[in-house]
């Protein structure tokens, strides 16, 4: 009997299996009722007395054993398919492919640098306003045409409730929250009610940007917008401006840079003018700061405001503003990619 106890020892010294059906197989040929082992402990009554203390010894050691290079045999296995889920680093990567930014959100963004080098800040609002913050707050006339129906998405009539049709809304919302310095950029997406063709959309992007402190002058205002276009559209951009008229800035104007296709020359983009007209602009109408909660006898602020679609059409040449919401594959692909 210790022969056969010391060959099941050796053997189960040397037992490999790779698969859990396998190790299973074993666990019921040594230890089961049946296996060889406990077969062993059904022969142990006939052991001579004597002999007894050491066969039993020997025969607790060999189930030992047999548990335990079994438990061993699992554990590996489990740590085998552990290592077999994880990434094989030595196979062929997938292409990956990388995105591009939206045009509109590239322009959006150079902008909003620009203008962040100036000191202005980013402030964000809602798209769907209601008319003091769209309208009456900004000094539009109560029969002014953009409170019409025609021109501006209501949602309710009465309280009106709308989309906003300018980002002036959210420099309402600022300066009735915080006192001056104000120093802010308002970029975002504005609704009109106009038909969709090649040069009009329902919907389109703006920023604007607005500066109240105590004595800000229209000399500011040339500055910042002279700096803003050499930055934009190369250091040899002019700039020239135009009277004008918006409810909330008195006096408006309107600018003009020199066309970067021709130089100022005269081509078919300015309509041999050499300039295009890229923004509107001026100083804070004093009704709309006394609105807003801020003492216009000692406050002057400036604001300005531009289409990003027009802005990305003079830097991109963009000749359908419908691009710009396809989702054409093609055309998005041909902007800068997004890292
Ligand atoms: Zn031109």
């Amino acid at each position: 009997m210790i022969d056969k106890i010391n060959r099941l020892k050796a053997e189960i010294d040397a037992l490999k299996a790779s698969k859990a059906d396998e190790i299973e197989a074993l666990r019921i040929k040594y230890l089961s009722k049946k296996g060889e082992i406990s077969l062993l402990f059904n022969d142990f009554r006939n052991v001579a007395a004597e002999n007894k203390k050491e066969v039993g010894k020997l025969l607790n050691e060999l189930k030992e054993k047999a548990l335990n290079r079994i438990n061993e045999l699992k554990e590996n296995l489990d740590s085998n398919s552990q290592e077999n889920n994880l990434i094989d680093l030595t196979r062929t990567a997938y292409p990956v492919n990388v995105g591009t930014r939206h045009p509109i959100s590239l322009v959006k963004n150079e902008i909003c640098e620009i203008f962040g080098r100036l000191g202005f800040s980013i402030a964000e609002g809602p798209e769907i306003e209601d008319d003091w913050h769209v309208f009456s707050s900004l000094n539009f006339a109560e029969d002014h045409p953009a409170r019409d129906m025609q021109d501006t998405f209501f949602i309710q009539r009465s309280p009106d409730i709308l989309l906003r049709t300018h980002t002036s809304s959210v420099q309402t919302r600022v300066m009735e929250h915080s006192q001056p310095p104000i120093r802010i950029i308002c970029p975002g997406r504005v609704y009109r009610n106009e038909a969709i063709s090649a040069r009009a959309h329902c919907f389109f992007h703006q920023v604007e940007a607005l500066y109240v402190d105590k004595n800000v002058s229209f000399a500011d205002l040339k500055q910042a917008l002279l700096f803003f276009a050499k930055e934009m559209f190369g250091p040899d951009t002019k700039i020239r401006l135009r009277p004008s008229y918006f409810p909330f800035t008195e006096p408006s104007a309107e600018m003009d840079i020199s066309c970067n296709l021709c130089g100022g020359k005269g081509c078919s983009f300015c309509k041999h003018t050499g300039w295009v007209e890229i923004l509107g602009c001026g100083m804070v109408d004093p009704n709309v700061l006394e609105a807003c909660g801020i003492d216009s006898k000692i406050y002057t602020g400036y604001a300005l405001g531009m289409g990003i679609e027009r802005i990305t059409n003079l830097k991109y040449q963009v000749k359908d503003l419908r691009m710009f919401s396809e989702n054409d594959q093609r055309f998005l692909e041909e902007f800068e990619s997004a890292h």
